[in-house]
């Protein structure tokens, strides 16, 4: 492999502020290792709504199309609130993505330095070595894509919603597999996350979990836990946790919640996985960080650019199978701000807070 060729789309807001610092990193990242990057960037959300009249213009979905892999920033804001809830940039472009691309997996990393515990709303005593685990979510299926999806009038006048939780054995068994990859590549353990003492789904869920690990990965410590429980247990000690996996709706609320548990926004990257594999035979993927658009400080050259940054990490792993540049990149993050103490504002506690192309180029000094 000479060449990474992936789409960039940077969105709304501090997306572009955050992604220019990010393929700077890339750049020198790739270039020490003797790679170069092949960007097209493209305008999504309101980028795409303003220049194009739709938050996923066809444009950019060929661009896409055409990449193995996408950098994603993130899209919407006040400017694009009033308009119906369909055609908001969040909704109308990452879940035409989600469609397009397949992408039925969404992985998580729940890092929080020990040096940034202070971030956390846990008391800081209860997570001494800061935070360290993987929430994995099956993001295609369940009850926000199950049929029937309905509402109606009833006789008596009354309205009812219906929503359908629908999962098969082949869904289950591509999400466990990605759990028990990213589980081999950590401490070996995995929770399975369900609520198999009430629901159908779950029981099926559950079983297939069982004697999937079983027939392929019995080296893997394999637990199960339902999802009220799951949602209490992260709160009160999120490092019992290596790998957390489970369906979609149960992992939108799970993985929000550990996001909150690990503090800033501005140090979180996200990776979704489709079930194509892109030009490299790596699987294609989304790859972004997990928080919105900051309009707040957007234009003030103050956002924190790690979570774009690692993003790309995950992006180089993943979908180009570059582990060692994907390591190094998180190292210089690492170092950066827990042994040099830079900090943008969202996680100086106290100390002079630096910019966004400071924080870059203190990560590239580190590479
Ligand atoms: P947000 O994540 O944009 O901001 C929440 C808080 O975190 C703000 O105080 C913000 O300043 C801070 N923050 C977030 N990222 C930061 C960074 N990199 N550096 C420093 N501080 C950072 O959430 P919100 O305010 O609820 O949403 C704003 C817009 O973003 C909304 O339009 C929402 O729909 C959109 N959004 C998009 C995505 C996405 O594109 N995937 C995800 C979430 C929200």
């Amino acid at each position: 492999m000479s060449k990474i060729k992936f789409a960039v789309l940077p969105g709304d807001y501090i997306g572009p502020e955050v992604m220019t610092e990010a393929l700077r990193v890339l750049n020198v990242a790739a270039g020490k290792a003797g790679l170069t990057l092949e960007t097209t960037v493209a305008d999504v959300g309101g980028a795409g709504i303003d220049n194009h009249g739709k938050a996923l213009p066809d444009s950019t979905l060929d661009v896409c199309r055409a990449a193995d892999a996408i950098l994603f920033g993130s899209v919407g804001g006040p400017k694009w609130e009033s308009l119906p809830p369909k055609e908001q940039p969040e909704r109308a472009a990452l879940l035409p993505l989600r469609k397009a691309f397949n992408l039925f997996a969404n992985i998580r990393p729940g890092l929080l330095y020990a040096e940034l515990t202070d971030a956390s709303p846990l008391k800081t005593n209860r997570i001494p070595e800061g935070i360290d685990i993987v929430c994995i979510r099956e993001l295609t299926g369940g009850i926000y894509f199950g049929q029937p999806k309905s509402t109606t009038t009833l006789d008596n006048g009354e309205q009812q919603a219906i929503d359908t939780m629908v999962y098969q054995t082949s869904e289950i068994e591509r999400i466990a597999e990605v759990a028990a990859v990213t589980a081999k590549a950590r401490g070996g353990r995995v929770c399975s996350v369900d609520k198999a003492n009430v629901l159908e789904t779950s029981v099926l869920w559950r079983k297939t979990v069982i004697d999937y690990f079983a027939k392929n990965h019995p080296d893997l410590e394999l637990s199960h836990m339902y999802v009220d429980n799951a949602a209490m247990q992260l709160a009160r000690d999120p490092n019992q946790f290596d790998v957390l996996f489970t369906e979609n709706m149960f992992g939108d609320i799970l993985s929000d919640e550990m996001a909150v548990i690990c503090g800033s926004l501005g140090m979180m990257s996200s990776a979704s996985l489709g079930t194509e594999k892109n030009s490299h035979g790596h699987p294609f993927g989304l790859f972004e960080p997990a928080g919105g658009t900051a309009p707040d400080i957007a234009g003030m050259g103050v956002a924190n650019p790690c979570a774009q940054i690692l993003s790309g990490a995950m992006m180089l792993r993943y979908s180009f199978g570059q582990l060692e540049l994907a390591e190094q990149i998180e190292t210089a993050v690492r170092k950066t701000v827990t042994e040099d103490g830079l900090r943008t504002g969202d996680i100086a506690f106290g100390r002079d807070p630096v910019g966004t192309t400071a924080m870059a180029d203190a990560i590239i000094g580190n590479l």
